[in-house]
Protein backbone atom coordinates (compact mmCIF):
# COMPACT_ATOMS: atom_id res chain seq x y z
CA UNK A 1 0.00 0.00 0.00
CA UNK A 2 1.04 3.52 -0.60
CA UNK A 3 0.08 6.03 1.70
CA UNK A 4 0.62 10.18 1.51
CA UNK A 5 0.22 12.38 4.34
CA UNK A 6 0.48 16.02 4.66
CA UNK A 7 2.02 16.91 7.91
CA UNK A 8 2.66 20.05 10.38
CA UNK A 9 5.01 19.51 13.42
CA UNK A 10 4.01 17.76 16.57
CA UNK A 11 0.83 16.53 15.94
CA UNK A 12 1.24 15.44 12.17
CA UNK A 13 4.91 13.70 13.91
CA UNK A 14 3.10 11.47 16.66
CA UNK A 15 0.17 10.57 14.18
CA UNK A 16 2.96 9.01 11.62
CA UNK A 17 4.69 7.11 14.47
CA UNK A 18 1.06 5.49 14.77
CA UNK A 19 0.50 5.30 11.04
CA UNK A 20 4.11 3.24 10.82
CA UNK A 21 2.86 0.93 13.57
CA UNK A 22 -0.55 0.37 11.80
CA UNK A 23 0.79 -0.15 8.33
CA UNK A 24 4.03 -1.49 9.07
CA UNK A 25 4.22 -2.68 5.28
CA UNK A 26 2.88 0.64 3.76
CA UNK A 27 5.31 2.78 1.55
CA UNK A 28 4.33 6.36 3.19
CA UNK A 29 5.41 9.85 1.88
CA UNK A 30 5.38 12.37 4.00
CA UNK A 31 4.64 16.20 2.40
CA UNK A 32 6.44 18.88 4.86
CA UNK A 33 5.03 22.36 5.26
CA UNK A 34 7.75 24.46 5.08
CA UNK A 35 5.79 27.49 5.45
CA UNK A 36 7.19 27.75 9.21
CA UNK A 37 10.92 27.71 8.20
CA UNK A 38 12.65 30.83 9.31
CA UNK A 39 16.55 32.42 9.42
CA UNK A 40 18.08 32.81 12.81
CA UNK A 41 21.54 33.52 12.93
CA UNK A 42 22.41 32.97 9.00
CA UNK A 43 20.92 29.07 9.70
CA UNK A 44 17.92 27.46 8.09
CA UNK A 45 15.57 26.30 10.39
CA UNK A 46 12.72 23.94 9.26
CA UNK A 47 10.87 23.74 12.39
CA UNK A 48 8.42 20.95 11.04
CA UNK A 49 10.60 18.85 8.58
CA UNK A 50 12.69 18.91 11.77
CA UNK A 51 10.05 17.83 13.89
CA UNK A 52 8.75 15.01 12.20
CA UNK A 53 12.42 13.84 11.59
CA UNK A 54 13.76 13.52 14.71
CA UNK A 55 9.99 11.89 15.81
CA UNK A 56 10.04 9.39 13.52
CA UNK A 57 13.90 8.65 13.93
CA UNK A 58 13.68 8.65 17.55
CA UNK A 59 15.65 12.07 18.87
CA UNK A 60 13.01 14.18 19.44
CA UNK A 61 11.91 15.48 23.16
CA UNK A 62 9.14 13.18 23.93
CA UNK A 63 7.69 15.49 27.07
CA UNK A 64 8.02 18.82 24.73
CA UNK A 65 7.17 17.42 21.50
CA UNK A 66 9.91 19.75 19.38
CA UNK A 67 13.56 19.77 19.65
CA UNK A 68 16.18 16.98 20.46
CA UNK A 69 16.05 15.03 23.60
CA UNK A 70 19.07 15.46 26.33
CA UNK A 71 19.44 18.77 24.80
CA UNK A 72 22.06 21.77 26.31
CA UNK A 73 21.54 25.49 24.91
CA UNK A 74 25.70 26.91 25.48
CA UNK A 75 25.66 28.26 21.72
CA UNK A 76 21.90 29.99 22.93
CA UNK A 77 23.13 31.29 25.58
CA UNK A 78 26.70 32.20 24.28
CA UNK A 79 24.80 34.33 21.19
CA UNK A 80 23.00 36.07 23.91
CA UNK A 81 25.88 37.30 25.64
CA UNK A 82 26.65 38.99 22.51
CA UNK A 83 23.22 40.64 22.78
CA UNK A 84 22.29 38.79 19.54
CA UNK A 85 18.22 38.56 18.63
CA UNK A 86 16.15 36.65 18.38
CA UNK A 87 16.30 35.16 21.96
CA UNK A 88 12.97 33.50 21.86
CA UNK A 89 13.39 31.06 19.41
CA UNK A 90 14.48 27.64 21.36
CA UNK A 91 17.24 26.39 19.40
CA UNK A 92 19.65 23.61 21.28
CA UNK A 93 23.02 22.67 21.15
CA UNK A 94 21.94 19.71 18.97
CA UNK A 95 19.38 21.23 17.26
CA UNK A 96 21.83 23.54 15.78
CA UNK A 97 23.97 21.09 14.26
CA UNK A 98 20.74 20.40 11.62
CA UNK A 99 20.66 23.65 10.97
CA UNK A 100 24.24 24.26 10.84
CA UNK A 101 24.25 21.35 8.24
CA UNK A 102 21.19 21.94 6.31
CA UNK A 103 22.57 25.53 5.69
CA UNK A 104 26.07 24.82 4.67
CA UNK A 105 24.25 22.47 1.80
CA UNK A 106 21.37 24.82 0.32
CA UNK A 107 24.67 27.46 0.40
CA UNK A 108 26.38 25.26 -1.78
CA UNK A 109 22.88 24.84 -3.77
CA UNK A 110 21.60 21.61 -3.30
CA UNK A 111 17.42 22.46 -2.95
CA UNK A 112 15.60 21.30 0.15
CA UNK A 113 14.08 18.18 -0.78
CA UNK A 114 18.03 16.65 -1.15
CA UNK A 115 19.24 17.98 2.09
CA UNK A 116 16.46 17.11 3.60
CA UNK A 117 17.50 13.57 2.18
CA UNK A 118 20.98 13.99 3.25
CA UNK A 119 19.81 14.82 7.17
CA UNK A 120 17.39 11.81 6.46
CA UNK A 121 19.97 9.31 6.05
CA UNK A 122 21.02 10.28 9.58
CA UNK A 123 17.81 9.71 11.32
CA UNK A 124 15.87 6.61 8.90
CA UNK A 125 12.62 7.91 9.87
CA UNK A 126 10.93 5.06 7.88
CA UNK A 127 9.29 7.18 5.94
CA UNK A 128 10.07 8.94 2.63
CA UNK A 129 10.18 12.96 4.02
CA UNK A 130 9.61 15.46 1.10
CA UNK A 131 9.30 19.66 2.01
CA UNK A 132 6.24 20.80 0.14
CA UNK A 133 8.24 22.71 -2.35
CA UNK A 134 11.95 23.62 -2.99
CA UNK A 135 10.91 27.00 -3.19
CA UNK A 136 11.09 29.47 -0.44
CA UNK A 137 7.96 30.05 0.97
CA UNK A 138 7.00 31.81 4.85
CA UNK A 139 4.16 32.37 6.45
CA UNK A 140 3.37 35.94 7.48
CA UNK A 141 1.03 36.88 10.40
CA UNK A 142 -0.60 40.59 10.01
CA UNK A 143 -1.35 41.82 13.06
CA UNK A 144 -1.88 45.92 15.28
CA UNK A 145 0.06 46.52 18.14
CA UNK A 146 2.04 49.53 19.56
CA UNK A 147 4.05 48.94 16.46
CA UNK A 148 1.46 49.84 14.08
CA UNK A 149 0.08 47.60 11.79
CA UNK A 150 2.53 45.07 10.32
CA UNK A 151 3.42 41.89 8.97
CA UNK A 152 5.54 39.56 10.89
CA UNK A 153 6.85 35.71 10.39
CA UNK A 154 4.59 33.90 11.71
CA UNK A 155 6.87 32.05 14.47
CA UNK A 156 7.35 35.77 15.72
CA UNK A 157 3.84 35.92 16.32
CA UNK A 158 3.86 31.93 17.21
CA UNK A 159 6.73 31.45 19.41
CA UNK A 160 7.09 35.52 20.37
CA UNK A 161 4.03 36.69 21.18
CA UNK A 162 2.10 33.24 21.81
CA UNK A 163 -0.55 34.18 19.15
CA UNK A 164 -1.67 36.70 22.13
CA UNK A 165 -2.02 39.33 19.68
CA UNK A 166 -5.44 38.56 17.05
CA UNK A 167 -4.11 37.73 13.45
CA UNK A 168 -5.99 40.21 10.89
CA UNK A 169 -4.52 37.99 7.90
CA UNK A 170 -2.31 34.83 7.16
CA UNK A 171 -0.69 34.50 4.26
CA UNK A 172 1.90 32.35 2.62
CA UNK A 173 4.37 34.72 1.35
CA UNK A 174 6.01 32.98 -2.21
CA UNK A 175 2.85 30.63 -2.42
CA UNK A 176 1.93 31.92 -6.32
CA UNK A 177 5.49 31.03 -7.89
CA UNK A 178 6.20 28.44 -5.92
CA UNK A 179 6.12 24.81 -7.69
CA UNK A 180 5.80 21.40 -5.13
CA UNK A 181 9.51 20.08 -4.90
CA UNK A 182 10.43 17.25 -6.83
CA UNK A 183 8.49 13.55 -6.27
CA UNK A 184 5.89 15.39 -4.60
CA UNK A 185 3.03 15.62 -7.14
CA UNK A 186 4.23 11.48 -8.21
CA UNK A 187 4.11 10.27 -4.79
CA UNK A 188 0.22 11.76 -4.97
CA UNK A 189 -0.19 10.73 -7.96
CA UNK A 190 0.78 7.19 -6.66
CA UNK A 191 -0.91 6.98 -3.94
CA UNK A 192 -3.76 4.50 -2.93
CA UNK A 193 -5.23 7.16 -0.15
CA UNK A 194 -4.31 10.69 1.45
CA UNK A 195 -4.29 11.03 5.03
CA UNK A 196 -4.53 13.98 6.82
CA UNK A 197 -3.00 14.10 9.91
CA UNK A 198 -4.10 16.00 13.39
CA UNK A 199 -2.34 18.88 11.96
CA UNK A 200 -3.20 22.67 12.07
CA UNK A 201 -5.90 23.43 9.08
CA UNK A 202 -4.75 26.83 8.39
CA UNK A 203 -0.83 27.16 9.09
CA UNK A 204 0.14 23.44 7.95
CA UNK A 205 -2.13 21.48 6.10
CA UNK A 206 -3.48 24.62 4.59
CA UNK A 207 -0.08 25.84 3.67
CA UNK A 208 0.71 22.66 2.06
CA UNK A 209 -2.46 22.65 -0.25
CA UNK A 210 -1.49 26.55 -1.24
CA UNK A 211 1.44 25.46 -3.38
CA UNK A 212 -0.06 25.00 -6.75
CA UNK A 213 -0.99 21.99 -7.73
CA UNK A 214 -0.92 20.03 -4.67
CA UNK A 215 -4.74 20.62 -3.50
CA UNK A 216 -6.00 19.52 -7.37
CA UNK A 217 -3.50 16.61 -7.08
CA UNK A 218 -5.16 15.62 -3.41
CA UNK A 219 -8.85 16.09 -4.58
CA UNK A 220 -8.24 13.20 -6.85
CA UNK A 221 -7.41 10.66 -4.14
CA UNK A 222 -8.92 8.79 -1.81
CA UNK A 223 -8.42 11.30 1.08
CA UNK A 224 -9.36 11.01 5.35
CA UNK A 225 -9.05 13.62 7.31
CA UNK A 226 -8.29 13.20 11.43
CA UNK A 227 -9.93 16.20 12.73
CA UNK A 228 -7.49 18.34 15.16
CA UNK A 229 -10.17 19.71 17.12
CA UNK A 230 -12.51 18.33 19.83
CA UNK A 231 -15.43 19.44 21.40
CA UNK A 232 -14.86 22.65 20.21
CA UNK A 233 -11.56 23.39 20.83
CA UNK A 234 -7.95 22.41 20.02
CA UNK A 235 -6.20 19.45 21.71
CA UNK A 236 -3.15 21.55 22.27
CA UNK A 237 -1.45 24.70 20.82
CA UNK A 238 -3.57 27.77 19.63
CA UNK A 239 -4.86 26.43 16.23
CA UNK A 240 -8.24 28.39 17.55
CA UNK A 241 -6.21 31.49 16.79
CA UNK A 242 -5.24 30.90 13.27
CA UNK A 243 -8.99 29.87 12.20
CA UNK A 244 -10.17 32.66 13.76
CA UNK A 245 -8.30 34.68 11.59
CA UNK A 246 -9.55 33.38 8.37
CA UNK A 247 -12.95 33.63 10.01
CA UNK A 248 -13.44 29.94 10.61
CA UNK A 249 -15.24 28.63 13.57
CA UNK A 250 -12.69 26.38 15.91
CA UNK A 251 -14.88 23.18 15.22
CA UNK A 252 -14.63 19.73 13.50
CA UNK A 253 -17.68 20.77 11.71
CA UNK A 254 -16.13 24.25 10.20
CA UNK A 255 -12.66 22.67 10.04
CA UNK A 256 -14.27 19.97 7.63
CA UNK A 257 -16.37 22.93 5.85
CA UNK A 258 -12.93 25.13 4.91
CA UNK A 259 -11.00 21.89 3.56
CA UNK A 260 -14.62 20.66 1.76
CA UNK A 261 -16.16 17.72 0.09
CA UNK A 262 -13.90 17.77 -2.97
CA UNK A 263 -11.02 17.51 -0.81
CA UNK A 264 -12.24 15.13 1.75
CA UNK A 265 -14.02 11.74 1.75
CA UNK A 266 -13.91 10.36 4.87
CA UNK A 267 -13.47 12.32 8.04
CA UNK A 268 -12.68 10.92 11.59
CA UNK A 269 -14.40 13.04 14.73
CA UNK A 270 -14.08 12.30 18.28
CA UNK A 271 -16.91 11.05 19.89
CA UNK A 272 -18.21 14.40 21.22
CA UNK A 273 -18.71 15.42 17.53
CA UNK A 274 -20.33 12.79 16.30
CA UNK A 275 -23.23 14.80 14.36
CA UNK A 276 -21.14 16.41 12.25
CA UNK A 277 -22.12 15.73 8.74
CA UNK A 278 -21.13 17.06 5.12
CA UNK A 279 -22.53 16.13 2.03
CA UNK A 280 -20.43 13.69 -0.08
CA UNK A 281 -18.19 12.91 2.90
CA UNK A 282 -18.52 9.79 5.54
CA UNK A 283 -18.07 10.55 9.39
CA UNK A 284 -16.96 8.12 11.50
CA UNK A 285 -16.70 9.15 15.36
CA UNK A 286 -14.11 7.70 17.66
CA UNK A 287 -11.80 8.39 20.43
CA UNK A 288 -9.34 10.78 18.58
CA UNK A 289 -6.69 11.45 21.39
CA UNK A 290 -3.18 10.97 20.68
CA UNK A 291 -2.71 9.94 24.56
CA UNK A 292 -0.36 6.71 24.20
CA UNK A 293 1.78 4.61 21.07
CA UNK A 294 -1.68 2.37 21.02
CA UNK A 295 -4.53 4.66 20.92
CA UNK A 296 -2.31 6.65 18.21
CA UNK A 297 -1.88 3.68 16.24
CA UNK A 298 -5.56 2.89 16.14
CA UNK A 299 -6.64 6.23 15.05
CA UNK A 300 -4.31 5.45 12.20
CA UNK A 301 -5.61 2.26 11.73
CA UNK A 302 -9.39 3.54 12.08
CA UNK A 303 -8.11 6.27 8.96
CA UNK A 304 -7.36 3.40 6.92
CA UNK A 305 -9.88 1.11 7.55
CA UNK A 306 -12.12 4.21 7.01
CA UNK A 307 -10.24 4.72 3.62
CA UNK A 308 -10.64 1.16 2.67
CA UNK A 309 -14.25 1.35 2.83
CA UNK A 310 -14.91 4.21 0.55
CA UNK A 311 -16.10 3.93 -3.14
CA UNK A 312 -12.55 4.13 -5.00
CA UNK A 313 -11.98 7.55 -6.66
CA UNK A 314 -10.16 7.20 -10.11
CA UNK A 315 -7.04 8.99 -9.97
P1 LIG B 1 1.20 21.15 13.51
O1 LIG B 1 2.51 21.80 13.27
O2 LIG B 1 0.15 21.68 12.63
O3 LIG B 1 1.22 19.65 13.51
O4 LIG B 1 0.80 21.68 14.88
P2 LIG B 1 0.61 21.09 16.26
O5 LIG B 1 1.28 19.80 16.38
O6 LIG B 1 0.92 22.14 17.23
O7 LIG B 1 -0.94 20.92 16.29
C1 LIG B 1 -1.60 20.12 15.48
C2 LIG B 1 -3.08 20.13 15.73
O8 LIG B 1 -3.36 18.82 16.16
C3 LIG B 1 -3.60 21.07 16.79
O9 LIG B 1 -4.68 21.78 16.23
C4 LIG B 1 -4.06 20.18 17.91
O10 LIG B 1 -5.30 20.56 18.46
C5 LIG B 1 -4.24 18.84 17.25
N1 LIG B 1 -3.89 17.76 18.14
C6 LIG B 1 -2.86 17.66 18.99
N2 LIG B 1 -2.91 16.52 19.67
C7 LIG B 1 -4.04 15.86 19.24
C8 LIG B 1 -4.66 14.62 19.58
O11 LIG B 1 -4.21 13.87 20.44
N3 LIG B 1 -5.80 14.29 18.89
C9 LIG B 1 -6.34 15.11 17.94
N4 LIG B 1 -7.45 14.72 17.30
N5 LIG B 1 -5.78 16.28 17.61
C10 LIG B 1 -4.64 16.66 18.24
CA1 LIG C 1 3.71 23.93 12.37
Amino acid sequence: MRIVSLAGGIGAARFLRGLKAAAPDAEITVIGNTGDDITLFGLRVCPDLDTVMYTLGGGINEEQGWGRAGEAFTVKEELAAYGMEPQWFGLGDRDFATHILRSQLLSAGYPLSQVTEALCDRWRPGVRLLPMSDDRTETHVVISDGDGRRAIHFQEWWVRLRASVPAEQIALVGADEATPAPGVLDAIRDADVVILPPSNPVVSIGTILQIPGIREAVERKTVVGVSPIIGGAPVRGMADACLTAIGVETSAQAVLELYGSRLIDGWLVAEEDKDVALDGVVVEARPLLMDSPEATREIAAAALRLAGALPEIDG
